[in-house]
């Protein structure tokens, strides 16, 4: 049984100078904001801004979940809900055996929860923390760098993930994150996949008027 997609654009691969446009067109179309934050550390890239993320919220309609590539979670996580996350998503190789504290941390923040994966990390890690979240994201590519080639081998993570749900009666989300197109779609969607994070070759590049992107966007998924 398939739910209708839902798309979370990538804030990073916006029109940065037509943020504010952009915004709007995704309350319109979207379901999410996904907005990235990076700290040349835990991955070696920087990502959004907070006070970026910040005007984002003010004029959002739809949640904005921060995925957090990010090692200093206790200095992260405060500003990210303080800018107006409404779902804090820390990566699972960050948080390891604190993974339940950083999860009470983020509900004392007044946030949903969401856990991130990395490729090279197995679902296992997951595992007892599964009825904590509300979303995992799949890192589809190598986290950090927008535009990376797409693991093929990441799919079956998001099988693994749906059964696992499916078998305990969960009820968290699960979503793809890392250069979705029409070469990948069809297969992550029939693996189980939730929520997809649109960066610029599903959404943004299609074309200049965000909008006319997203009918192009869903004519290619056969939406
Ligand atoms: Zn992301």
């Amino acid at each position: 049984m398939k739910n209708r997609p839902e798309f979370a654009p990538s804030l990073i691969c916006m029109d940065l100078l037509r943020a504010g446009a952009q915004a709007e067109v995704i309350n319109e179309r979207a379901q999410w904001f996904h907005a990235d934050l990076m700290d040349l550390d835990f991955v070696d890239n920087a990502g959004l801004g907070i006070p970026f993320v910040k005007a984002v919220a003010t004029v959002a309609k739809r949640p904005v979940d921060c995925h957090l590539m990010v090692r200093q979670l206790d200095r992260w996580l405060p500003r990210a809900a303080m800018a107006g996350a409404t779902m804090l998503t820390p990566h699972i190789e960050v948080t390891g055996e604190k993974t339940p504290e950083v999860l009470n941390k983020i509900a004392a923040l007044g946030c949903k929860a969401g856990l991130a994966i990395s490729p090279e990390t197995p679902v296992g890690a997951l595992v007892p923390y599964l009825d904590r979240v509300e979303k995992v994201t799949v890192m589809t590519i190598r986290p950090g760098f927008p535009g990376a080639p797409f693991l093929w081998e990441t799919v079956e993570k998001i099988r693994e993930l749906r059964a696992m749900r499916d078998g305990r009666r969960l009820g968290f989300q699960i979503e793809m994150d890392g250069s979705l197109s029409e070469e990948n779609f069809s297969a992550l969607r029939e693996a189980g996949c939730d929520v997809f994070v649109a960066g610029a070759a599903a959404l943004f590049a299609r074309d200049d008027d965000l909008a006319k992107a997203f009918d192009k966007m869903e004519a290619a998924f056969g939406l």
